[in-house]
C-alpha cells in the first residue's frame, strides 16, 4: 500500500454517481462523464449535477435500443415489459442492464424485496430521465423527499471524513481507475484513521462467475488491537422515527452480507488468482491505455505513480493483499432523518450459506432462468409503496397496504 506521508492528505477520487459501483450507468465511450475526486479534510464539495448524470444514463447504453424511447408514460411500462421480456441468453436482465457494469449489491437487495418491482424499475429507469419522475426503490415517488434526505445524510457523513472534488474522466479506463483509487485511498484511510466511509467495492464473485459492485457505507477497524478484521456498517435513514419492519431488516442484512462476501472474495484472491484478465475482459478495458492527466495527478497526490490502468490495478491488488477478511459481525444501523438519532442497531452474524443462496436466487431471475415472482402474501403491504401497482398482475389486495408503516430508507 502506498501513502504519501503521515501528514499529507491522500486524495480519494469519487465517482460522478454510484455508476459502476451502484445503480447509475457506466460512462459511455461516446460521452465521457464528469467525475469527482475527493480530498479528505478539504473545504468544499462539487458533485456532478443529477441532470448530467441522468443524461449520461440515457446515452450510455449504445446496445440498448429500447431505452431511447422518449416521453413515455408510466402506464406504458407494463406493455413495454411484456413485449421486451428476456428470452435468450444475451437478452437477460443481466445482459441488458448490467453488461460491462457488474451486478450491483443493491440489485440483490431490490430483487429480494420484490422481483417484479425490480423488473419494472429496471425498464422504467431507462425511460425516466427527470429527477421528479425517477422511480425509487421500495418507496415510489411519494417518498422522493425522504430518499433525497437519505442521500443528503450519506453525503454529510462522507464529508465528515472526506472532501469531494470534481475531476474529469475521459475514458472507461479513467473511470475504472478512479474507482480503484477511491478504494485504495479509502483503505489507506481505514488503516491510518480507523474509519472510512462510502468505500467502493468491486469484486469477482468466483462461485457465481460474475462481477459484483457496491459501496459500503462505513468500515471501521475494531478497537481491540489484536483484532484486525474490519467491521462493515450499513446505515439506513428513516423518515419516520419507527423501528424497521422485519422485511426491511432482512433486506438490510442481505445487503450487508453481500458486502462482506465481496470483501472476502477480494482478500482471498489477492495473492493468488487475482482476476485481472477477467476485469479487463468483462469491462472491456485496455490496461495499457494512458490515463488522463487528471487521473495521473490524482494518483500522484495519493502517493503512487500510475500512468495506465494496469499500473492502478497493480496498486489495487497490493492494497487488497494487506487486507484481512471482514469481521463476521456486521452492523446494521437505522437513524432518524429528523435528528440523526439511532432508532435501531443490530449486530448481524454473517451467514455465508444464506447470502450465497440469496445471490443465486437473484441470479436465476437476472439470467432469465425463471419468471419474476411477486411479494409474499404476508408482505403485500409493500405494494402500497410501489409505483407499479397499477401495472402489476400480482397485486390484488387494497386493504393490507395502508395499515403498516414503511418508513423511507
Ligand atoms: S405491486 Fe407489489 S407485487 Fe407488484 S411489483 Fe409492486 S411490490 Fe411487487
Amino acid at each position: 500500500m502506498v501513502r504519501t506521508s503521515s501528514k499529507k492528505i491522500p486524495i480519494v477520487i469519487l465517482s460522478d454517481e454510484e455508476d459502476v459501483y451502484t445503480e447509475a450507468s457506466t460512462p459511455s465511450k461516446h460521452t465521457p462523464p464528469l467525475a469527482s475526486k475527493l480530498h479528505r479534510n478539504g473545504k468544499s464539495i462539487d458533485s456532478v449535477s443529477a441532470q448530467s448524470k441522468r443524461r449520461l444514463c440515457m446515452c450510455s447504453e449504445p446496445d440498448g435500443d429500447m431505452r431511447f424511447i422518449s416521453e413515455p408514460d408510466i402506464e406504458d411500462y407494463g406493455y413495454f415489459l411484456r413485449k421486451k421480456k428476456p428470452k435468450a441468453d444475451n437478452n437477460t436482465l443481466l445482459h441488458l442492464f448490467r453488461s460491462k457494469r457488474g451486478l450491483f449489491v443493491t440489485d440483490v437487495a431490490k430483487t429480494e424485496w420484490c422481483e417484479r418491482q425490480t423488473e419494472f424499475s429496471l425498464f422504467s429507469e431507462e425511460w425516466k430521465s427527470n429527477e421528479g419522475k425517477r422511480v425509487g426503490f421500495g418507496g415510489g415517488r411519494r417518498n422522493n423527499e425522504a430518499i433525497k434526505a437519505g442521500r443528503n445524510r450519506h453525503v454529510q457523513l462522507q464529508q465528515e471524513v472526506q472532501t469531494l472534488v470534481e475531476l474529469k474522466v475521459k475514458s472507461r479506463e479513467d473511470d475504472m481507475a478512479m474507482k480503484l483509487v477511491n478504494f485504495i485511498n479509502g483503505v489507506n484511510q481505514l488503516v491510518f484513521d480507523g474509519l472510512t466511509r462510502e468505500l467502493p467495492i468491486l469484486s469477482f464473485a468466483f462461485a457465481q462467475g460474475i462481477w459484483m459492485v457496491g459501496q459500503i457505507d462505513e468500515v471501521q477497524m475494531p478497537r481491540a488491537k489484536k483484532d484486525h478484521n474490519p467491521i462493515l456498517v450499513e446505515i439506513k435513514t428513516r423518515f419516520q422515527d419507527t423501528v424497521p419492519l422485519e422485511a426491511q431488516k432482512r433486506n438490510g442484512r442481505i445487503q450487508l452480507m453481500c458486502y462482506k462476501y465481496l470483501w472476502n472474495n477480494i482478500v482471498a484472491h489477492a495473492h493468488h488468482d487475482f482476476p485481472c484478465k477477467q476485469l479487463y475482459d468483462y469491462f472491456e478495458l485496455n490496461p495499457r491505455r494512458t490515463l488522463s492527466k487528471d487521473l495521473q495527478a490524482a494518483c500522484d497526490e495519493s502517493g503512487f505513480t500510475a500512468r495506465s490502468l494496469g499500473d492502478v490495478v497493480r496498486y489495487y491488488q497490493n492494497t487488497c493483499k494487506m487486507l484481512a477478511p471482514a469481521s463476521d459481525m456486521l452492523v446494521l444501523r437505522y437513524e432518524s432523518q429528523r435528528d440523526h438519532s439511532v432508532l435501531y442497531e443490530e449486530k448481524v452474524a454473517y451467514d455465508e450459506g444464506w447470502v450465497k443462496s440469496e445471490i443465486e436466487s437473484c441470479l436465476e431471475l437476472w439470467l432469465g432462468r425463471r419468471e419474476a415472482s411477486f411479494v409474499a402474501e404476508d408482505e403485500q403491504w409493500k405494494c402500497g409503496y410501489c409505483d407499479f401497482v397499477s401495472e402489476c398482475e400480482g397485486y390484488t389486495d387494497t386493504d393490507t397496504v395502508s395499515t403498516q408503516s414503511l418508513a423511507s430508507e
